[in-house]
């Protein structure tokens, strides 16, 4: 199966948006320490690397372990906000250091949007400029995009303007915010939509992707909000697929072995015909409401057939509706037996979701912690400038 695996190579970052759920900690890696976790992936015959933050181009290691994870076999990937990016000789480091895929942020051409979003000026020419630089180097380029309440209407504006500006732009992946964590959670009211703000500008800019021959990916939407696309939703590929993911974040959650995406659902989903592939609201906190889901009757193995039968995706074993049946069922006996984690274990995920003998990842040291205290007092200020809240501290956790 075609794992990926998540590093967290930094946690701080050189933008300061308001929704961010993965903020600065006192933890730090060093070389050492990520090619640990690379080797991980690697004895667990990954597919691939995501090295994301915090901002990872902040890490002055960066291209080092690029190039050692490529070494090791891995595809390696980057999630950005395209700051550094934008400078052509870093973008030429990683071209060389082998990132194959990068991966910018951008959350609205609209700039007045970006800027509040990212809370600061000038961050859209930067990532426009990162759009062309990486590609300039032969690096694939996509688009992430983090669904927002201020965002949330203009969707399909943002594609249309971003593949007329860059037309070598193929793949779009949407994330819904997640306001159970970081920031996102203490600025819910500011940044979190309703299902409905987005759905409609949502389904145009997937409509407009799909007639241009274009790919996307959306996370944590719910079926019903996508009922034409369920194909593309990412939670529901990797529950039809059994896939699972594991995320080494940088901060006391540490490894995170994700098969079981933590689903919340309502009374409606009972009579839905996609309940089984459906990752419904996740354990999002209480940022969306369970009212805000209805029940769709749309034919669920055309859905899994979709999936399934993907030619860009060969590396799926078993292509016959039949024989996923049956590998279906068993999976869902598995999880039915298997414990369920506590209501309320936000922070620290249970035991069984914890890779065994996974190495540690990162450290805390003395000169961590002197940063992260200064980040801290930094942030603060930029917290009240934009009138809002920081997020928790780690003592306020501990
Ligand atoms: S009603 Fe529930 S199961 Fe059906 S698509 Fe919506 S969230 Fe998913």
């Amino acid at each position: 199966m075609a794992n990926i695996g998540y590093i967290q190579v930094v946690r701080h970052c050189n933008h300061f948006c308001g929704f961010c759920s993965n903020p600065t900690t006192p933890y730090t890696h060093d070389f050492e320490s990520m090619k640990l976790l690379v080797d991980d992936f690697v004895r667990r015959e990954y597919f691939g690397v995501i090295l994301t933050g915090g901002e990872p181009t902040l890490h002055p290691e960066l291209p080092r372990i690029c190039a050692y994870a490529r070494e090791q076999g891995l595809h390696v990937r980057m999630i950005t906000n395209g700051h550094r990016l934008a400078d052509p000789s870093f973008a030429r480091a990683m071209g060389n250091a082998g990132l194959s895929l990068v991966h910018v942020s951008i959350y609205s051409v609209r700039p007045e949007v970006e800027a509040e979003l990212r809370g600061m000026e000038g961050t859209l020419e930067r990532a426009f400029a990162a759009l062309d630089n990486a590609h300039a180097e032969g690096i694939d380029v996509n688009i992430n995009s983090v669904i927002n309440r201020l965002n949330a209407d203009h969707l399909d504006l943002s594609v249309r303007t971003l593949v007329a500006q860059h037309p070598f732009l193929h793949h779009f992946v949407w994330n819904n915010l997640d306001p159970s964590m970081g920031r996102a959670e203490v600025n819910q009211d500011e940044f979190t939509p309703r299902l409905a703000d987005f759905e409609l500008s949502l389904h145009r800019a997937l409509r407009f992707l799909h007639r241009s021959g274009r790919t996307f990916r959306v996370e944590k939407v719910p079926l019903c909000y996508m009922a034409d696309w369920a194909w593309a939703s990412t939670e529901t590929r990797k529950i039809v697929k059994g896939e699972e993911r594991i995320v080494h974040f940088l901060d006391q959650k540490q490894t995170v072995r994700q098969t079981d995406w933590e689903h919340i659902y309502s009374e409606s989903c009972d009579v839905c015909s996609l309940r089984t592939i459906c990752g419904g609201l996740f354990d999002r906190g209480e940022g969306y409401d369970p009212a805000e889901l209805s029940p769709v009757f749309t034919d669920r193995d055309a859905v899994v057939k979709a999936i399934i039968e993907d030619p860009a995706d060969p590396s799926y074993a078993l292509r016959d509706l039949e024989i996923w049946r049956a590998d279906f069922s068993r999976r869902l006996e598995q999880q039915r037996s298997a414990p369920r984690r506590p209501r309320g274990a936000r922070d620290e995920p249970p035991p069984e979701m914890r890779a065994p003998g996974a190495p540690t990842v990162g450290q805390v040291t003395p000169r961590g912690e002197r940063l992260y205290q200064a980040k801290r007092r930094s942030e603060a200020q930029k917290a009240a400038r934009a009138g809002l809240e920081l997020e928790r501290s780690k003592e306020q956790h501990d």
